[in-house]
């Protein structure tokens, strides 16, 4: 007999444990069970963009529903920071005089979302940060004191264990092949990578995830469901084809650097984003600095280029800053990817003609922190059939289709 659950979510990212864990809750609270099942290839998501971000949460974006997103967020870390490695250190963004025009004229909406925003000048961004010594085609600056930086396992960990005790199940090493849709259910079916070992190979699982083409031969399972979500991060476009839509969210490669300077502590402050796009930020007893190359080439390519991505991107932007950078100590670093959108903004939605699946992906730069609100509007929307926390029609999937689809463009992408 195929086992049948009322939801399956396919990837177990932080935006697929948010989801499952709101579903969760929402039956808890309702004193209703529903079969709840997240598949994903790889629970331990080693190359997950969940796994892979630089964990910094802040609510300052261009467009309404992306403030929301995060800031509902923000508002659950701050509950218990403990809890997710909340450091509400605040962002201090500094801008050239071309990005100081950009921030005014998104002020209003920041003040209508009354989000808490100071400014100023070059002089008291030195006073605060002195390390910042070197502030020349520096206009002015922001600081959020209400944003900071978060642990993501802690968070994704969380969202796990408690839709756990809901009964939700979690399936590792479940790589999702095919879908079938009619008018009863969903078939999904799998191949089950846990037969061979117990857990999935870690080479075939790179292999797949990085989409070289190898053949694998495990045995397939077939599940059905009345609903389906697709939460598959950047591989959610190979998954939505499965079932005939076609979504354009493209993997672009990111890669962060770990480093030391000569003693400085950047532990005080929160996330600082320069100017020239560089943001760095305390990450134990080191300094994370992250760089997005303008033309890094799309593609589902993990390698970090090591002391060459250091050394012309990461060094010669912080040492403009920072006169002590002289001398730094690059001690090793990551690449992940990003989702990355027409209009740089997430996919949110019912597909248009199935109405038993939907789509939660592609959140660029953001999904870490935006993935608390992503799950509550999911929930909403898959249980009573409308987001009921905030307004999320402008994210639906449709709205990349002509002539009518309005897209929404984020610009405080880094
Ligand atoms: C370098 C870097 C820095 C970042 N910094 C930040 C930051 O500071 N703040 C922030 O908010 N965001 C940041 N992000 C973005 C954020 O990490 C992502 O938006 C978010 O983690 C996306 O979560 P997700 O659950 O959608 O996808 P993922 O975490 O990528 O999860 C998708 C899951 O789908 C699974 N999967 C794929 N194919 C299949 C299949 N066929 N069958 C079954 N399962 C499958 C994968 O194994 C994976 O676990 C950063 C990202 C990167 C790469």
């Amino acid at each position: 007999m195929i086992p049948k659950y009322d939801i399956v979510i396919l990837g177990a990212g932080l935006i697929g444990s948010s989801i499952a864990y709101h579903l969760s809750q929402a039956a808890k609270k309702e004193n209703h069970r529903f079969g709840v099942a997240v598949l994903d290839v790889d629970l331990e998501g080693r190359y997950s963009a969940s796994e892979l971000n630089a964990g910094g949460a802040r609510a300052e974006w261009w467009q309404s529903v992306n403030i929301e997103l995060s800031k509902a967020t923000l508002s659950f870390l701050a509950k218990d920071p403990v809890q997710f490695g909340f450091r509400q250190k605040g962002y201090l963004w500094l801008y050239d005089a071309k990005g100081w025009q950009d921030y005014l004229l998104h002020k209003d909406l920041y003040r209508r979302h009354e989000l808490s925003i100071e400014e100023l000048s070059p002089k008291e961004v030195q006073r605060r940060a002195p390390f910042l010594d070197r502030l020349q085609g520096v206009y002015a600056a922001t600081f959020s004191p209400s944003d900071g930086l978060f642990n993501p396992n802690l968070l994704k960990q969380f969202f796990r264990s408690e839709a756990k005790k809901e009964n939700v199940q979690f399936m590792d090493g479940a790589r999702v092949i095919e879908i079938e849709t009619s008018a009863k259910n969903v078939g999904v079916q799998y191949q089950d990578l846990m037969s061979e070992r117990g857990h999935p190979n870690p080479d075939h699982v790179f292999q797949i995830l990085s989409q070289k083409n190898g053949t694998f031969h495990y045995p397939t399972k077939k599940i059905n469901t009345d609903m389906l979500i697709n939460a598959a991060g950047v591989w959610s476009s190979a998954l939505a084809s499965l079932y005939g839509h076609e979504v354009v969210c493209l993997p672009v490669r990111r890669q962060i650097s770990l480093f030391d300077c000569q003693g400085l502590d950047l532990s005080p402050y929160g996330m600082i984003v320069d100017t020239s796009g560089l943001y760095v930020h305390a990450e134990g007893d080191h300094i994370l600095g992250g760089f997005a190359i303008p033309q890094e080439p799309v593609g589902f390519n993990f390698q970090y280029d090591g002391d060459l991505f250091f050394e012309e991107q990461i060094w010669p932007r912080f040492y403009e800053r920072v006169s002590r950078a002289q001398a730094l100590k690059h001690l090793k670093g990551w690449a992940g990817l990003y989702s990355v959108t027409k209009d740089r903004s997430g996919i949110l939605g019912q597909v248009k003609g199935e109405p038993r699946i939907y789509e939660a992906h592609s959140f660029t730069g953001r999904g870490a922190m935006q993935s608390y609100g992503v799950g509550l509007a999911v929930s909403e929307l898959v249980l009573k059939g409308k987001a009921i926390c905030m307004d999320i029609t402008s994210l639906h999937p449709d709205r990349f289709r002509k002539p009518h689809g309005k897209l929404l463009y984020e610009g405080m992408h880094i």
